[in-house]
């Protein structure tokens, strides 16, 4: 152990990641709490933090960014790092980052090699006193936002209603499918705009939410039982039951101008809402943004990262929108791994050894998001799986 704790923030190398793990507001915040900063050039140029603003909160820059990895406690990233730099780390180092935990048997296995303590921040428990740490719905609200403003630059027409000298202009009128993180604030972002909104659900309590932020919630099918619902997320859907729903939607497809998507079932497939058929019922130049599309997409005939036109609709299947937002996006991941780390100095295990960062291994945020420690993996349930069900969500 180092007598000053040094985490590294490294420049991300994954292709189109803009965000940066730390900004020089959290190098600052943590600084304070006795941790020091290590910056490879360059790490936040594309998120428009500088490496003189970094300098100037006392983050020492990297000239040879190699060198530095054996030699730090830990490494604060966005995606995981390279396996070549993730090798050179000492063991007993941290990872702290969105490192894509499903099924990832390789980087597992050379986190355990290495005997790195790794925290898998997809996996942190959603529990009311790990909001600030939260970095799904920090990254998810980007996401909604951003796949409105998407959709009002592909749009034909005007979102606001105006009256001007040649006449009035109707307001364009939203379809959100799925009122979570991402739905509620694509929801707040198109009303802001001026449209007018509907949001369908399954979940009963989403129908407050919705009705709070000035949309109309559009109730699911009544002849067919609804999914049920665990720790506020829905469960997996019957056939039957989506098909109720698709025709529900239907109707509200004809009258849409914005269709948003982002209805998800943790460690399912993206519920299929809107069918290749149902296209059909969309005027030409509308625009669906499917926020799904990682997960399968809960559009038929939407692709990941690329826009298809078919017969005058845009379907943009919206990939990484977070990195489009870069600045923003990462201030905020920035602020959720501070939260996190300066929580895991604030509850060091009792009697246990002193460490440069602890770990307490009775603290279930702790224990949701720790991915590998000490040569094994915590959390097997996530290799060979898809998303998994969450651990507990705060009502
Ligand atoms: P998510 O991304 O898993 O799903 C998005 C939405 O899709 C959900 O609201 C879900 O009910 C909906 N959905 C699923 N199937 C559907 C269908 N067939 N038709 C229409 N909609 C469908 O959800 P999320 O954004 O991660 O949030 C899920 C829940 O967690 C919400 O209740 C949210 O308020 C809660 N939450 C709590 C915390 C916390 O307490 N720390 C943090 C974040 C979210």
């Amino acid at each position: 152990m180092s007598p000053v704790t040094q985490l590294l923030i490294p420049r991300e190398r994954h292709p189109g990641e803009t965000r940066v793990a730390a900004t020089p507001e959290t190098v600052n915040r943590l600084s304070s709490r006795g941790l020091r900063f290590l910056v490879e050039p360059g790490a936040g140029a594309a998120a428009g933090f500088s490496d003189g603003a970094y300098s100037q909160v006392g983050a020492t820059l990297l000239h040879d960014d190699q060198a530095a990895w054996p030699e730090v406690d830990g490494v604060l990233c966005v995606q995981p790092p390279p396996p070549e730099r993730i090798a050179q780390l000492r063991p007993g180092a941290m990872v702290m980052g969105l490192l894509a935990p499903y099924g990832a048997e390789t980087l597992a296995a050379l986190l355990n090699e290495r005997r790195l303590s790794a925290l898998a921040l997809e996996l942190l428990p959603r529990i009311s006193r790990a909001q600030t740490m939260d970095v799904l719905s920090s990254q998810a609200n980007i996401a909604g936002y951003k796949a409105v403003l998407l959709a009002a630059a592909a749009l034909d027409r005007y979102v606001p209603m105006l009256m001007t000298a040649a006449g009035t202009i109707q307001p364009a009128r939203a379809l959100i499918l799925g009122a979570g993180v991402a739905g509620l604030q694509a929801l707040a972002t198109a009303r802001r705009l001026g449209a007018v909104v509907v949001v369908s659900d399954v979940r009963p309590a989403a129908r407050e939410q919705v009705e709070s932020l000035g949309g109309r919630f559009l109730a699911p099918p009544e002849q067919v039982p609804a999914p049920a619902e665990q720790g506020g997320y829905a469960q997996q859907a019957t056939e039957d039951f989506l098909a109720a729903q698709r025709r529900q939607l239907e109707e509200q497809l004809a009258l849409a101008d914005i269709v948003i998507c982002t209805a998800l079932v943790p460690g399912r497939p993206a519920p299929r809402l809107i069918s290749e058929a149902m296209l059909d019922h969309l005027r030409p130049g509308s625009v669906v943004v499917d926020l799904a599309v990682a997960q399968g997409g809960n559009c038929a005939a939407t692709e990941a990262g690329r826009t298809v036109l078919r017969n005058g609709v845009s379907l943009i299947g919206a990939e990484a929108l977070p990195c489009s937002v870069a600045h923003h996006a990462s201030a905020l991941y920035a602020r959720n791994l501070a939260a996190l780390l300066e929580h895991l100095l604030d509850t060091p295990p009792e009697g246990g050894e002193p460490a440069a960062i602890p770990l307490n291994l009775e603290d279930p945020i702790v224990t949701g998001c720790l991915f590998t420690h000490g040569g094994s993996c915590r959390r097997d349930d996530v290799l060979g799986a898809g998303r998994p069900a969450p651990q507990e969500v705060a009502a």
